[in-house]
């Protein structure tokens, strides 16, 4: 009796404990936001715990009703799922699924399975969490990683991992990958003139209609500003540029649609890199396309220009040339020369016109005609332009001191010179610190100095006519629209081009333009100059046909600060 009684007490302190337990599993499984399902092997049941109302609307009582839960599963995610639930994973580690439902929501399952001693399976627990905020935080992560936020295309690092990619499976399938560099020709201008909204909005228009361009074997990027990257794989070796570029002549044909019902059309350069010809590593096949983009010229029609060696090796050239000037700029390695210009009646001296000289390493000459086109595109121009002013006007004060003769001093301005705010400052500047004559001074400026904003530099242009400094129009003759900007020029002096009088003397057209030019310049108040006059007969000419001053091999070659001083010393004796 008092056996049973033990054994009574036994059970029930057992119970009490077991009932204890599970109370502390259901309330642990019920404070966390997970859905449990417990399921005993032996008697096909299983049970529900934590949050599973919260979870389903339905109950899963044996493994029949699973289906029930796998159903609620996104389709690409059915045949993961529906595994991962019946495993039966003798290892010891669970099996987790990640699955999207139907109703977007993004859950995990966890699945452990217990063995018995005789290793059958006995106990299987599920678990099951919600992870859509983790997934979503992951998308964003890898959408930033991977996409542009304003077109939507892909990024730069994207664009160069698959075209990595492509790279390693062009080398074994023997394919071919053309790179195309797109940049968005005037952009800047259109940002300016029509705001950064607009600006924006353009660049999202045109990255959509590229977007629309993307395959299998087409991918495209927004690298930044106007800059867009297409890669076309051609598995067959075949290139397949002409269709992209055909589509983009199309679409560019049409304008876009921009907000506010306004409507903007745009032209594109293209520059083409090729794997295996123009590079065998994606860097340098994007870089390839970027300098083969970077060499063009001619700006309002849709430009399409294609890798090959020599724009490489004139672009290295161009580097180095680069290095080299920004060490000349240190060492104090350029040189003025001077050119005098005459009378064209009396062959008396006018002026000189400075032009830069640069001495290499190998005491060579290196032509301005080189470098100066170099200096302006990097803006190196800035200090080597301030340099040439300062020397020019130091030179020639001291010329006036010692000579005083009342000649003209003509400088040579690029348009970056002049888009410094404080050029006209610093002029006057260097003209009080050496005491000359500002109406001795006289500026040289081209066509390109016009183009980008007329108007502010005519009001520079203005107030240094107000100073008494003479503006002389270079190069006049060699672009379109010069006759239409003269009247609305403050110009002094017009320089006509050496290449009309290369032709002058046996080219009718030419001498009928020439003439022109020379009497409708003198009914607005200007004075000629005649560049490149390098024959007698050249001379007699302009002379005949009125042409005011001579500039030229013929009368001088430009010469170093001595040769001006022989001349100048030549004649106040
Ligand atoms: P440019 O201003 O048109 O200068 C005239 C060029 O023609 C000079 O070449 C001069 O040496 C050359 N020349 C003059 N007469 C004759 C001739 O009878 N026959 C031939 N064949 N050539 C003649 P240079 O000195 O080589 O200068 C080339 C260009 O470099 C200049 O053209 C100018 O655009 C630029 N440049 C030179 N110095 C400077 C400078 O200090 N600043 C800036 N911004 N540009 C400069
Ligand atoms: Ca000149
Ligand atoms: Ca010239």
């Amino acid at each position: 009796m008092n056996e049973m009684h033990y054994q009574l007490d036994l059970l029930t302190a057992m119970n009490q404990k077991l009932m204890g337990n599970e109370k502390m599993f259901r309330m642990i499984c019920g404070t966390s936001s997970n859905a449990f399902l417990y399921y005993i092997f032996s008697e096909d049941r299983f049970e529900m715990l934590g949050l599973w109302q919260h979870y389903f609307d339905f109950p899963i009582r044996s493994a029949s009703d699973l289906h029930r839960l796998i159903n609620c599963a996104k389709a690409e995610y059915i045949s993961a799922l529906e595994e991962t639930l019946f495993c039966e994973n003798k290892h010891k580690e669970s099996q987790i699924a990640e699955c999207e439902m139907q109703d977007k929501k993004w859950l995990e399952f966890e699945v452990t399975v217990t063995y018995s001693e005789t290793d059958e399976p006995s106990e299987k627990i599920i678990r099951i969490r919600d992870v859509t905020k983790r997934k979503k935080q992951t998308e964003e992560l890898k959408y930033m990683a991977y996409y542009d936020s304003l077109t939507g295309l892909y990024n730069r690092n994207y664009f160069v991992r698959i075209l990595s990619e492509w790279v390693r499976k062009a080398q074994t399938e023997k394919a071919t990958i053309d790179v195309l560099c797109i940049r968005m020709d005037d952009f800047k201008r259109i940002n300016d003139s029509m705001g950064m909204i607009a600006g924006d909005e353009i660049l999202q228009a045109f990255g959509l209609f590229l977007r629309d361009l993307q395959s299998e074997d087409i991918i495209v990027s927004h690298f930044n500003d106007d800059i867009y990257y297409l890669a076309i794989y051609n598995p067959y070796g075949n290139h397949n540029v002409d269709a992209v570029y055909r589509k983009i002549g199309q679409r560019t044909e049409q304008p876009f649609q921009m907000m506010g019902n306004i409507e903007q059309k745009i032209t594109v350069s293209i520059g083409v890199a090729n794997y295996p010809e123009s590079a065998r590593n994606s860097l340098e096949i994007i870089n390839c396309a970027e300098i083969v983009q970077s060499q063009k010229k001619e700006s309002g029609t849709n430009s399409i220009a294609y890798f090959e060696a020599p724009i490489l090796t004139d672009f290295i050239e161009n580097i180095q040339m680069e290095n080299k000037l920004k060490e000349a700029i240190e060492d104090h390695a350029f040189e003025l020369y001077y050119q005098p210009q005459y009378d064209a009646g009396s062959k008396k001296l006018r002026g000189v016109e400075a032009l830069i000289r640069w001495r290499g390493q190998d005491g060579k000459f290196v032509s301005p005609a080189v470098f100066i086109p170099l200096a302006e595109k990097d803006g190196l121009i800035v200090q080597i332009g301030n340099w040439v002013l300062e020397e020019g006007i130091r030179v020639y004060a001291d010329w006036y001191r010692k000579y005083g003769y009342p000649m003209v001093l003509s400088l040579n301005i690029s348009a970056l010179q002049y888009k410094k705010a404080d050029f006209v400052h610093h002029l006057l500047m260097l003209i009080e610190k050496y005491q000359v004559d500002p109406a001795l001074i006289e500026l040289e400026i081209t066509e390109s100095v016009l183009i980008e904003d007329f108007n502010s530099v005519v009001d520079k242009l203005n107030t240094l006519k107000e100073y008494g400094i003479k503006i002389s129009l270079d190069d006049f003759g060699t672009g379109f629209s010069s006759l239409s900007y003269l009247k609305g020029l403050p110009i002094d002096t017009l320089k006509i081009d050496k290449s009309f009088i290369d032709t002058v003397i046996n080219d009718h057209p030419t001498r009928v333009i020439t003439e022109s030019i020379i009497a409708m310049v003198k009914k607005l108040g200007c004075e000629t100059v005649a560049e490149g006059v390098e024959t007698q007969e050249q001379y007699e000419y302009l002379k005949a046909v009125n042409c005011d001053n001579i500039q030229g091999f013929l009368l001088g070659k430009p010469m170093p600060a001595e040769g001006v001083e022989k001349i100048l010393s030549s004649i106040k004796n």
